[in-house]
């Protein structure tokens, strides 16, 4: 038997070590934090680990994205965190899912796990992962880093509050910050995502997780626990899961920390990327490259990225409303 997780071992001891083979988890975004976590987690031996990510590697990333080195720049992060854990521990089964997630796909993107754990950055996808975990009963674990702070709750209805037990409703976009507007250090995501990796240990070994919301501001060396309220809310006792049944079609949002947009589709389409090439290629007078995944090429100065999916990534100037119509024009809506 090999002797991998021998220290690990000394300390969790045979039974619950053994536990974390037969673990299925699934880390929903694979940037800053998310590198973390699933850094931690593949190293530690989950058994299976799927990657869930919608994002290209960029430069800007590189401070704090710890799977990520400069030769992955323009690589899509769940292809290139496969890869790179699969150097950490090449027995475990790890799966890259190039996706965004949406209400439309979630329940087939994130279902039979025994864990889910954020790595997002927006409270669009905690929402979901919160009603996910209303509906089916999965744990999971919210996990923020902003500026110098780190946030992590475990969060497991009925037996613990939810998500919306404490905050009903995402908050608008322009009352919270952002990577954009406060920074982040590379070490406070860094804490963030060790503490819930160490949280989904405890979860996956049948231990108690910590009950409490953990928030520190490593800056100023502050740290506070705060008991979730006692007082369930209607959404887990009920268990209405309303971002998941919610529908929409499409939607633009500013990318964070670069100048582009990203394009959304619900539920997501089927583009027909090998009959786009030339569609593209005609408007744009220049040549795109289509591959498993993926169209690129450039359009008035932007650079875009097109996915199976019907979602597109595109970085230049573009504001989120020309992107909308850009793609109502080029792709149709
Ligand atoms: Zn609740």
């Amino acid at each position: 038997m090999s002797d991998r997780y021998a220290k690990q071992r000394i300390y969790l001891g045979k039974d619950r070590d053994a536990r974390l083979r037969a673990a299925r988890v699934a880390v929903v975004g694979l940037g800053a934090t998310g590198s973390v976590i699933a850094s931690w987690l593949a190293r530690a031996g989950v058994g299976h680990l799927t990657l869930v990510d919608r994002d290209l590697v960029e430069r800007s990333n590189l401070q704090r994205q710890i799977l990520y080195g400069e030769g992955d720049r323009g690589r899509l992060k769940a292809e290139a965190a496969a890869e790179r854990l699969r150097e950490a521990n090449s027995e475990i089964e790890l799966r890259a899912v190039v996706a965004d997630l949406t209400s439309g796909n979630a329940r087939e993107l994130l279902g039979g796990f025994d864990l889910l754990c954020d790595g997002t950055d927006n409270f669009e996808a905690r929402f979901l992962l919160n009603d996910l975990s209303i509906e089916a009963g999965t744990p999971w674990i919210y996990t923020g880093a902003i500026g110098a702070e780190a946030v992590i709750w475990p969060i497991h209805p009925p037996r613990t509050a939810c998500l919306r037990c404490l905050i009903e409703e995402p908050p608008s976009s322009g009352d919270v910050d952002t990577c954009d507007s406060a920074g982040v250090l590379g070490p406070a995501v860094g804490v963030a995502g060790s503490w819930a990796a160490l949280e989904a240990l405890k979860v996956l070994t049948g231990e108690m997780p910590q009950a409490e919301l953990a928030r520190f501001d490593l800056w100023n060396g502050e740290r506070q626990f705060l008991k979730p309220p006692k007082t369930r809310c209607r959404f887990c006792t009920d268990k209405v899961t309303e971002f998941l049944d919610e529908r929409w079609t499409l939607r633009a949002s500013a990318l964070c920390g670069l100048e582009g947009v990203q394009i959304r589709v619900n539920p997501p389409g089927k583009l027909d990327l090998e009959a786009l090439k030339p569609r593209l290629e005609a408007r744009t007078e220049s040549p795109w490259k289509v591959s498993d995944l993926a169209l690129k090429g450039e359009d008035g100065g932007n650079r875009v990225t097109l996915f199976r999916d019907g979602r597109a990534l595109l970085h230049g100037p573009m504001s989120p409303e020309r992107a909308r119509s850009w793609y109502a024009e080029v792709i149709g809506s």
